[in-house]
């Protein structure tokens, strides 16, 4: 494989920081369209022989999504009223540190966004003291991208009963069902609701020179060891370097994005795998370090053209975070399920994805069933059995034994409305071991939020009941304190008073300053974002190379 070597002082085409979902897309896209790429990843260059089967390892110590503790602590508090304080395990952001991002040890459940996403508020009407807004696109422009991620980065389904319009149907046929997807479809016919296959970025089928999914069951919060989970480190990052113009700079942690006499993006400095300062040149920048990273970056470039942070003429940067919200019901029932082998999420539920004024509330969501916790048996050992279980002794024992192969779980996922109170921000008292402020995360769901989620997971419990189970529990909804989906901080929008990026992902204020990853997002969907965060980088590298290529960057 060609691997080139950029000097740091030599201007490259492009510097993208962070190499994830987004990212990933970006350095495929733009080296294969032509351009010189850096990619600075603050996480190691793992390849899928490296990923291992380890509870331990990766739940537990975290070791693909550490590195808070001390070298990169999170604070977090509700509202702007309180003092933010240190949150451990689990912190209140959680995403990958590594080539490839999140979509390493993501569980690949890989939705559209429906045509309402893109244009609710229209629909709708405004909603008092939030930022509800609509897209400056609508699903139509984004379709074909949509189709790209499922052709280029592989996506295994069926279209469903509630799909919006696809060009072109999915390229691998849907994983295998398991038992939760059965009991799911039951429970569904009964009630007079739908479930069809879930679309999963996880190889049903070989695809593209890549191994099909194994069915090992290490698959949420792992690395897949046969490459067959189509994250940017299997689909796309082989395919950027393969162009011989990008340049993968492993364990280099971007600090502050310095600007010219001209206001523009010149540079990025950073810290290299040796902990030495070091500074790439750059002709553009794209920002695709995620939804917390990328605000905390630009909140960190102050200078005196941009005192409140680069790019942050609006104030808006790390404003209107979407975290989704999430709810866990759980259903014992008569025979073995073993659900725990194979990916999460087999079969899923859109009846109740729109949003509907007679329920009182706005927002809407969709359904899922999974072994949830059985995937990681020490995991389901601490927390998988219901809240009045015995925690010790022969009952416990006799417990674990009954339920680990015979329980699942049904998880709601659902909207949450843009808050410009809800924000990342820079933690004026704590740092990281570098000395950079720590990242603090100000999160209150809205009412409706709460709702949406009392909604979704009395659903869940009603199929759980309709599909025979024995007995049903659940994790109480709480308002949220930490998250996996990072969204809406960087708003896409017309309004540079309102937005941070225009429709094409170039913030309002800095020309050659591009920013897509889950801050671009303008609504937060019903859960899984990542379908939609790729097909926006594919987008987004689209009008980018056309700007290249006309010299309007
Ligand atoms: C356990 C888990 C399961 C999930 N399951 C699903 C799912 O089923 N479906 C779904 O849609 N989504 C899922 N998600 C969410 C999904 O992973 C994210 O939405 C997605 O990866 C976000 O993409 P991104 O490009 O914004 O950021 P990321 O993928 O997080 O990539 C950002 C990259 O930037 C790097 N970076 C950050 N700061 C710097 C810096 N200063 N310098 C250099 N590099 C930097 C990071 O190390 C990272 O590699 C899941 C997340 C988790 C944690």
């Amino acid at each position: 494989m060609l691997e080139p070597r950029f000097a740091t002082g030599d201007p490259a085409d492009f510097v993208i920081i962070g190499s994830g979902a987004a990212g990933g897309v970006l350095a495929k896209e733009l080296a294969t369209g032509g351009f010189d790429v850096v990619v600075l990843e603050q996480g190691p260059y793992l390849r899928a022989g490296d990923f291992r089967h380890d509870e331990l390892a990766y739940i537990f110590n975290q070791e693909l999504t550490g590195g808070w503790e001390g070298k990169s602590p999170q604070t977090f508090r509700k509202t702007g009223k309180d003092k933010a304080a240190l949150k451990d395990l689990p912190p209140p952001a959680i995403y990958a540190r590594l080539v490839g991002g999140s979509s390493v040890h993501f569980t690949g459940n890989y939705w559209r966004f429906h045509d309402v996403d893109f244009k609710e508020r229209s629909l709708l009407g405004p909603i008092a003291g939030t930022g509800f807004a609509d897209w400056p696109i609508d699903y139509a422009e984004l379709e074909p991208y949509y189709t790209k991620v499922d052709w280029e980065v592989g996506v295994s389904g069926a279209a469903g009963p509630f799909d919006p319009r696809r060009s072109r149907p999915y390229p691998l046929p849907p994983l295998p069902v398991k038992s939760s997807g059965v009991l799911l479809e039951r429970g569904a016919k009964k009630l007079g609701l739908h479930a069809f296959p879930a679309p999963m970025a996880v190889l049903s089928e070989p695809f593209n020179g890549r191994a099909p999914c194994a069915h090992c069951g290490y698959c949420m919060g792992f690395g897949c060891e046969m490459g067959a989970k189509s994250s940017s480190l299997a689909a796309m990052i082989p395919l950027a370097e393969a162009s011989g113009r990008c340049e993968i700079r492993p364990e280099c942690t971007a600090f502050r994005l310095d600007t010219d006499a001209k206001g523009r993006v010149s540079r990025v400095v950073y810290w290299d795998e040796k902990g030495r300062e070091q500074a790439q040149q750059a002709r553009a920048v794209v920002l695709s370090a995620n939804g917390a990273e990328t605000p905390r970056l630009m909140l960190a470039s102050t200078s005196s053209r941009h005192p409140d942070g680069l790019a942050n003429s609006s104030g808006k940067v790390g404003k209107y975070l979407m975290y989704n919200g999430w709810t866990a019901a759980y259903g014992l029932f008569e025979h073995p399920l073993n659900d725990y082998k194979s990916v999460q999420v087999t079969r899923i539920i859109h009846d109740f994805y729109d949003s509907d004024p007679k329920r009182g509330f706005y927002g809407g969501g969709g359904i899922d069933a999974r072994p949830g916790l059985q995937a990681t048996p020490m995991f389901f050992a601490l927390a998988g059995l219901p809240r009045d279980a015995p925690r010790w002794g022969s009952e416990y024992k006799r417990m674990l034994s009954e339920y680990f192969t015979r329980s699942m779980e049904v998880n709601g996922h659902t909207t949450s409305l843009p808050l410009e109170s809800n924000s990342v921000s820079l933690d004026p008292d704590v740092k990281d071991l570098r000395g950079r402020p720590a990242l603090r995360f100000t999160y209150k769901d809205h009412p409706d939020d709460m709702a949406a989620m009392h909604f979704m997971q009395e659903r869940s419990k009603d199929i759980l009941e309709a599909a025979g189970a024995q007995r049903i529990w659940d994790l109480p909804v709480e308002e949220s304190t930490i998250t996996a989906h990072l969204l809406g901080t960087c708003r896409m929008g017309d309004d540079p008073a309102e937005s941070v990026v225009d429709r094409y992902h170039r913030s309002h204020d800095v020309p050659n300053l591009f920013i897509c990853d889950g801050s671009s997002l303008v609504t937060s969907g019903r859960g899984q974002p990542t379908m939609t965060i790729q097909a926006l980088a594919f987008r987004a590298a689209d009008h980018i190379k056309a700007f290249a290529k006309r010299g309007e960057i």
